[in-house]
């Protein structure tokens, strides 16, 4: 980036230098983006995607951070945050087109609205749509892959692209983009009346508060269930609920959320995953794999 003038972006989105990433994650954790962009429209988004990528810059999406750890050395080159993309608008009778930024919580709520039904599951789900395409997000059954009949993508290259879920092949918790950028999604859903919807997403609600810390600064899962188990299960019965490394904890009330309890480190948080990974393997002879994306230090 240092032979590029951050100016030559400018009309694409604005920018700040040297911004603390533990800001924009909700691990709260990681030092500060080198640049940060935050184009307002996709056309922006995909503009400054293909002009970072000309010019050979680094760069990084960043969603609501809600599964991202950020590395305590920050991120040089550019981090693209979609937080100012927030557009939702309704396609056809039972169509939701949301732009990558729009967030998981205002789909859900547009959803509610309209009375229609298939994001349920979403609900108290952190991030932004663009984020959780990347991560498949949504309960064991199901994730908002779903409901998508068309993702438009920018791809390393320049391509704008419009594809189908068959096209993909998402899978569980993961979006299989491979370094594909979503910039807009079209979704379906079944027509309902806004009461039934608003009743299951409570449902749903009320379950996630139970069951998840959902108050204290954490990235949500930090492991993909195993097959025919779960992560959180297999932390559990390996004694590690409350295990510590620095300001980073093994949460008490789910065993495969990591908490941030304040004064905490990115290394913290890589060695209490390393750590639990070591554990579950020895103790039970299963590889766990990592759901939350960790940013390597530079
Ligand atoms: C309290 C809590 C509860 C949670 N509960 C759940 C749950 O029930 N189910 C679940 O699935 N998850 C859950 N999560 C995790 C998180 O909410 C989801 O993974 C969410 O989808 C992340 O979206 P995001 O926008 O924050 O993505 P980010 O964390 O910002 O990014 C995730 C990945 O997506 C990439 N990315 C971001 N935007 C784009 C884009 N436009 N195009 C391509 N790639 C992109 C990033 O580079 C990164 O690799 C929870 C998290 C918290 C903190």
């Amino acid at each position: 980036m240092s032979t590029v003038s951050p100016d030559a972006y400018a009309e694409l989105a604005p920018m700040r230098r040297d911004e603390p990433l533990s800001r924009w994650t909700t691990l709260r954790l990681g030092g500060a983006a080198e640049f940060f962009f935050e184009p307002r429209t996709p056309d922006d988004l995909w503009k400054l995607l293909t002009r970072l990528d000309e010019d050979g810059v680094p760069y990084r999406m960043l969603g609501g951070g809600a599964n991202v750890l950020a590395p305590d050395g920050g991120v040089p080159g550019a981090v693209i945050h979609t937080g100012s993309m927030r557009r939702i608008f309704r396609d056809g009778e039972t169509g939701l087109r949301a732009w990558a930024g729009a967030t998981n919580q205002q789909l859900v709520r547009a959803a509610a609205e309209h009375g229609l039904s298939g994001v349920e599951e979403l609900i108290g789900v952190p991030g932004h749509v663009g984020g959780s395409l990347a991560m498949n997000a949504g309960s064991p059954s199901w994730g908002l892959w779903d409901q998508v009949t068309e993702v438009t993508l920018w791809q390393p290259g320049g391509e704008v692209v419009a594809k189908t879920p068959d096209e993909v092949q998402p899978s569980y918790r993961n979006g299989n983009l491979r370094g594909a950028i979503a910039l807009e999604v079209l979704l379906h859903f079944e027509a309902s009346a806004p009461a039934a919807v608003r009743a299951k997403q409570e449902a749903y609600l009320k379950r996630k508060n139970e069951s998840q810390p959902v108050t204290l600064a954490s990235a949500g899962c930090a492991f993909r269930n195993p097959d025919g188990d779960s992560a959180g299960r297999l932390i559990d019965a390996a004694g590690l609920k409350g295990a510590r490394e620095g300001g980073v904890v093994v949460s008490e009330k789910h065993a495969n959320f990591l908490v941030h309890e304040g004064g905490g480190t990115a290394a913290d948080a890589r060695a209490l995953l390393a750590r639990i990974e070591a554990e579950v393997q020895r103790q039970f002879d299963v590889a766990l794999h990592r759901e939350l994306v960790v940013w390597p230090e530079p």
